[in-house]
This record gives C-alpha cells, sequence and structure tokens, in this order.
C-alpha cells in the first residue's frame, strides 16, 4: 500500500503543478476586480503604485511577446507542453494502473461484497420464507395433528369423566345403602336390643313355670310331647289304640289330686281303672301318661249328640284343679280339706246347676298349656269337638267346671 501511496502522491502533485502552469493570469487580476469594498487612502495609494507596475510589467511583457513571436518556437519545442506531455505520459499509465488494479478491483470487491451481501440476504431471506413457510407447514400439521390429539384426549377425558361420575355415583349410593343398611342394621340391633331387653325384663319378672308354658310344644312320631317341663310316664296298662279316624275330639277334666306328681301317680297305677293322656299342673309342667295314638280312660260313661263312650274318640286333657270349693270360717277349702286364698276362688253357677258355688280358679299357666295343646293337637288330627266332661257326664261329672273357659276354646279351636 505505501507504493501506492507514493503513486497517488506523485499523481496528485503533477496535476496541481499542471493547473498552476496554466492559470498565471488569474494571479495577475487587478485587487479591484476581487475585492469590491471602499479602499482607504493607503489602499488607493498601494493601488495606483501597482497599476504603475503593472503597465510597466504590461510593456515588458509586450515587449517580451514581440521578441518570443521573432524568435517563436514549434509547439512540441514549447517548454511548458513538453513538460504537459511528459506529465500525461506519466500520468496515463498510472490512471490505468490505479483504475485497473486498485480502484477496479476495489469497486468490484466492494459491488462483488454488496453482491454477495445483497444475495446472502436474498437467500437468507429466502431461507427464512422458507424456514417461515416450514415453520407454518410444520405449525398447521402440528396443528392438526394436536388438534386430533387434543380432541382424542378431551374425548378420552369425557369418557374418564363419564367414568368417574358412573363411579362416584355408584360409589355414592353403594355408600347410601351401606349406610341405610347400617342405620337399618342400627334400627334392629337397637330393636333386637330392646326386644332382648324385654324379654330380659319379662324372664326376671317370669317364674319358672311361665318360662316354661311360654315355650312351643312339639309332638314327636311317637305322637308323645317334647319340650321343657314335660314329662312322659310311660302307662303301660291302656294298649288300644284309636281307630283310623280319630281322635275327632278333645276332653278337659280336672283332678282334685294334692299335686301333679301324685295324680300322675294315681293315673299311672296299673289298678286305678282310669287314666288320662295329659296332666297339667298348676305350675304348668305337664306329664303325658299316653301316647296320643292310644285310648286312654278317661271319659268313662259318656254321651254326647248321640254318640257314646268317648274314650274311643277323645284325647283326655286333665288339669290339677280341686274343682268346688266350701267356704266355712272365711276360708276356702277343697274337700280334701286344703285351704285356699280368695284371691284364688271364683264364685260361678255351673251350667248344670242352677245355684252358684265356690270354684278353684285355674291359673294362667294352666290356660296358657291348654292352648298349646289345642293348637298342636287340632293341627295334627281332625278335632270336631272340644268339650268337658261334664259335657259327656251330666250330673255324674261337673269337671271342668265353670272357673274354664271351654266356650273361648271351642270358639277359638274349631273350625
Ligand atoms: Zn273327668
Amino acid at each position: 500500500m505505501a507504493g501506492l501511496y507514493k503513486l497517488l502522491c506523485c499523481y496528485y502533485f503533477s496535476i496541481v503543478w499542471l493547473i498552476r502552469s496554466q492559470l498565471p493570469k488569474y494571479y495577475n487580476k487587478p485587487m479591484s476586480e476581487k475585492h469590491d469594498k471602499p479602499r482607504t487612502f493607503e489602499e488607493e495609494k498601494l493601488q495606483a503604485e501597482i497599476d504603475l507596475l503593472k503597465s510597466e510589467k504590461a510593456k515588458i511583457d509586450t515587449e517580451q511577446a514581440r521578441l518570443d513571436k521573432e524568435n517563436k518556437l514549434p509547439w512540441y519545442k514549447s517548454e511548458r507542453m513538453i513538460q504537459a506531455f511528459i506529465a500525461g505520459i506519466v500520468a496515463v499509465p498510472l490512471l490505468w494502473f490505479f483504475f485497473k488494479d486498485v480502484a477496479m478491483p476495489i469497486y468490484q470487491r466492494e459491488n462483488l461484497k454488496l453482491a454477495y451481501d445483497v444475495e446472502k440476504v436474498r437467500i437468507e431471506n429466502e431461507k427464512q420464507k422458507i424456514r417461515i413457510d416450514s415453520i407454518q407447514i410444520l405449525m398447521l400439521e402440528k396443528d392438526s395433528i394436536a388438534r386430533v390429539q387434543l380432541e382424542n384426549a378431551w374425548d378420552q377425558l369425557k369418557v374418564k369423566e363419564q367414568e368417574y361420575e358412573k363411579n362416584r355415583n355408584d360409589l355414592i349410593q353403594q355408600n347410601q345403602r351401606i349406610i341405610e343398611g347400617l342405620r337399618l342394621k342400627n334400627q334392629n340391633d337397637h330393636k333386637q336390643e330392646e326386644e332382648i331387653k324385654n324379654l330380659k325384663d319379662n324372664i326376671a319378672q317370669l317364674s319358672v313355670s311361665e318360662i316354661i308354658t311360654n315355650l312351643p310344644l312339639k309332638l314327636n312320631a311317637a305322637f308323645i310331647l317334647e319340650g321343657d317341663g314335660i314329662e312322659y310316664w310311660e302307662t303301660p296298662k291302656n294298649t288300644k289304640l284309636f281307630a283310623a279316624a280319630y281322635p275327632d275330639a278333645l276332653v278337659f277334666h280336672y283332678d282334685s289330686g294334692e299335686s301333679l306328681e301324685t295324680s300322675a301317680k294315681y293315673q299311672q297305677a296299673d289298678k286305678t281303672m282310669a287314666s288320662v293322656h295329659v296332666l297339667i299342673g298348676r305350675d304348668g309342667r305337664m306329664i303325658q301318661l299316653l301316647p296320643f295314638n292310644t285310648i286312654a280312660w278317661h271319659a268313662g260313661k259318656s254321651d254326647y249328640k248321640g254318640r257314646s263312650g268317648y274314650n274311643n274318640f277323645s284325647i283326655g286333657i286333665e288339669f290339677v284343679n280341686a274343682g268346688a270349693l266350701t267356704k266355712k270360717d272365711g276360708k276356702f277349702r277343697s274337700w280334701m280339706g286344703k285351704a285356699y286364698e280368695a284371691s284364688e276362688v271364683v264364685e260361678l253357677t255351673h251350667k248344670n246347676e242352677s245355684q252358684p258355688r265356690y270354684w278353684l280358679k285355674y291359673t294362667d299357666e294352666q290356660i296358657k298349656r291348654a292352648e298349646q295343646l289345642c293348637q298342636l293337637l287340632t293341627q295334627k288330627f281332625s278335632i270336631k269337638e272340644i268339650l268337658g266332661h261334664e259335657d259327656l257326664a251330666p250330673g255324674r261329672k261337673q269337671d271342668p267346671g265353670p272357673a274354664f273357659p271351654l266356650a273361648r276354646f271351642q270358639e277359638r279351636y274349631l273350625k
């Protein structure tokens, strides 16, 4: 580059020198032509001197011109022209060199650079455009894919939401059912507890006989009663069985024995020409002496509505009850002499008599047992009559007497 600057300097000075040599008259112009300002006296004086010198110089120049004309050289011998020529010869290759090797390459290079830049920008723009398009396409694709995915996800979400709702509802219903179940169970438990408590309370208040008589009766295949408070005492003296259609009647009695056991022993005894199927004690305990398919001897000579010999048709049920009582010195006594409280006695007229008498009441346990027996036996046999011994042998027999609610039993247990 240093060489280039030297060349440029040379060229510059040669150009300046050429111009300077060609413009001498400019410097000889009068001051008045250059300045329009009013002049001072000193200036005027100086101008006058300059003008004088100029006119003298003009005279000299004229003389010189005349002399030059006389001694005129051809143009190619002119010193200035030779100088200009030489300067031109030097300048042209320099200029050529400058333009060709320096300016042009620089220009071209700049142009190229610019073109490259433009091209680069264009390409970049193109690339950017493509990239944008690609991105747009990609975005569109992505959008469509994303939309599809989103729709799928949404559908799945909907399904899941529905499932969730269903499960939730099921769970709620299940819980409600469980809660309801628990509530009912609690209620039932509470009820059961109350019932158990009531039962316990009732049981606590009940006597043993009451507990026994509250228990249901069962009849086994041998026509023998089963259950708590029931005993079976075998009575071999009776062996004859009922005919196929019988028994069809129930007959109630009382036995004025001292207790259930003494009555049973008496009935069971071989020498006693009497027997009964079942005895009911004052406390509700029972002793069965004969199976219900076996004929007992409880009715004796008996007639009722044209039928006689009721032993062959009927089951005999006997209560431990003293029957009719006599009142003496304010006390109620049985024919055996046993005394009873007034609360145990009722004054009633027997249906076969005309005057009221005192009768020993049946206990609640006995009535309950009688009801249980009627229930059981009317189911087991086709019972058509429920009677008292007094109905079969009026005048001879008073049992079970007016203290026993026979009519109620007939009403309840006969179809
Ligand atoms: Zn009797």
